[in-house]
C-alpha cells in the first residue's frame, strides 16, 4: 500500500505509540480523582496540556481537551453564540468550511441564527473586502480555517481576525490541517485542533480559547476541564496528543523541508494534462489536489485500490456527492469529479510518491484510450 491521504488521516508516529503504552497497559487511574494515581495521571495530563497548546504557539490563553476536532467546532460556535448578547445573532464564515462548522451553523440557523457563507475566489481565498463588507455589529463570530483540508489553501487568518475583532465580533479559526505545519497567526480567539491529523491518536481534539473568551459549555457533567467540558480524560490519548504536539513543533522544519521536497517531485512527475486545484502559492504543499480533464476520479479510485488517495474530504467521499469546496471554487461538477486529492507528509517517500504518481497518470490515460 502506499499511503496519500494525510488530510483523511496521519501514521501515528512510534513515540507518540511508546508514549501512550503504559497509559493503555498499566496507569488505568481516574485522572480526576484525588489518589496519588490520579494526582500522576492529571500532572501528565497538564504537560500534554502545554506541549499541544505549545505546538499552537499563541500566547496565554487556555485549552480543553475535547473527543475530537468536531466537537472542538460545534462547542466553539454554539457555546460562543449562547454567550453573545441578543443584539449579536449573526455568524461569518466561508462557504468551503469544514462540515463541522458549516452543519453547526446550518443547526444554529434552525436557532434563528443568521448565517452568511462567504464565497472563495477560483484560488480557493476570500476576498477580504467582502468579509469586510460582511461583518458588522451584529456579527458574534466570524469562523474561518487556515489551511483548507481539501485544497489545502492557506486563508489570511491575521487579518480575518483583525476585520472580526474592529466590528467586536470573535474569531475561530479551524486549525486542524495547518497545526505542525504553518504557523498559526496571531488573532484567532478560538482555535481547533486535533491529534489525528498529527501523527496522533484518533478520538481527541482540542480547543484553545483565548482569555474570557471560553464559549458557554456544550457537555454538562463532572465539570472537568474547568468546568467547560465535562466527561472523563484518557490520560493515554492526552499523552498522545502531546507528544505528537511536542514531535510537530521540533520537527516542525525538518517536515516541511521534507515536504517541499516531495511536492516538487510531484509536480516533476505531473505531465502537463494535470491542472492543481486552488491557489499555488498561498498553500500548504503536503495537499496536491489535481485534476484531468474528463477523468472518472471515482473508477481511478478503485483502479488503484493500493494507493490511498481520495476524492475530496474523507466525509464528502462516501456521499458520492461532488465535493462543495470544488464547486465553491468555480468548478463544474464534472471537473469536480475529474479531480483527485493526494496527501503526503513525514513517512512519505519520495519513490513511492513518483511511483503512485506515474501509476496514476497511466490509470487516467487508460481511461482516455478506453473512451476513444
Ligand atoms: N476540520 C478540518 C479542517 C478537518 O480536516 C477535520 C478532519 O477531517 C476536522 C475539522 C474534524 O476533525 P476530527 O476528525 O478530529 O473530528
Amino acid at each position: 500500500m502506499i499511503y496519500l491521504d494525510y488530510q483523511a488521516t496521519t501514521p501515528v508516529a512510534p513515540e507518540v505509540a511508546a508514549a501512550m503504552r503504559p497509559w493503555i497497559e498499566d496507569k488505568f487511574a481516574n485522572p480526576h480523582s484525588p489518589s496519588r494515581w490520579g494526582r500522576e495521571a492529571a500532572a501528565t495530563i497538564d504537560v500534554a496540556r502545554q506541549q499541544v497548546a505549545g505546538a499552537i504557539g499563541l500566547p496565554g490563553g487556555s485549552l480543553a481537551f475535547t473527543g475530537s476536532a468536531t466537537e472542538a467546532l460545534n462547542w466553539a460556535i454554539k457555546g460562543t453564540l449562547e454567550r453573545a448578547g441578543p443584539e449579536r445573532r449573526r455568524i461569518v464564515t466561508l462557504g468551503t468550511e469544514h462540515a463541522a462548522v458549516l452543519d453547526s451553523c446550518a443547526w444554529l440557523e434552525g436557532q434563528g441564527v443568521e448565517v452568511t457563507y462567504l464565497p472563495v475566489g477560483s484560488d480557493g481565498l476570500v476576498e477580504l473586502e467582502t468579509l469586510r463588507a460582511a461583518v458588522d455589529g451584529q456579527t458574534a463570530l466570524v469562523a474561518a480555517m487556515l489551511v483548507n483540508n481539501e485544497i489545502g489553501v492557506i486563508q489570511p487568518v491575521e487579518e480575518i481576525a483583525r476585520i472580526a475583532h474592529a466590528a467586536g465580533a470573535m474569531m475561530l479559526c479551524d486549525a486542524v490541517q495547518a497545526l505542525g505545519r504553518v504557523d498559526i497567526p496571531a488573532g484567532p480567539d478560538l482555535v481547533a485542533v486535533s491529534a489525528h491529523k498529527i501523527h496522533g491518536p484518533k478520538g481527541i481534539g482540542a480547543l484553545w480559547m483565548r482569555d474570557c473568551a471560553e464559549p458557554a459549555p456544550l457537555i454538562h457533567g463532572g465539570g472537568q476541564e474547568q468546568g467547560l467540558r465535562s466527561g472523563t480524560l484518557s490520560p493515554a490519548l492526552c499523552v498522545g496528543f502531546g507528544e505528537a504536539a511536542r514531535l510537530a513543533r521540533d520537527s516542525a522544519q525538518d517536515d516541511a523541508a521534507h515536504v517541499a521536497g516531495l511536492w516538487n517531485a510531484a509536480l516533476k512527475s505531473l505531465g502537463p494534462e494535470w491542472a492543481i486545484n486552488g491557489s499555488v502559492d498561498r498553500r500548504y504543499q503536503g495537499n496536491l489536489n489535481i485534476r484531468r480533464e474528463g477523468l472518472d476520479s471515482a473508477r481511478l479510485l478503485s483502479d488503484l485500490r493500493d494507493i490511498c488517495m481520495s476524492l475530496g474530504s474523507a466525509c464528502a467521499s462516501g456521499s458520492g456527492r461532488p465535493s462543495h469546496v470544488l464547486r465553491a471554487i468555480g468548478l463544474s461538477d464534472r471537473d469536480a469529479r475529474a479531480s483527485i486529492r493526494l496527501g503526503f507528509g513525514r513517512y512519505t517517500t519520495e519513490a513511492e510518491l513518483v511511483d503512485a504518481i506515474g501509476r496514476i497518470d497511466e490509470a487516467a490515460r487508460a481511461q482516455e484510450r478506453f473512451a476513444a
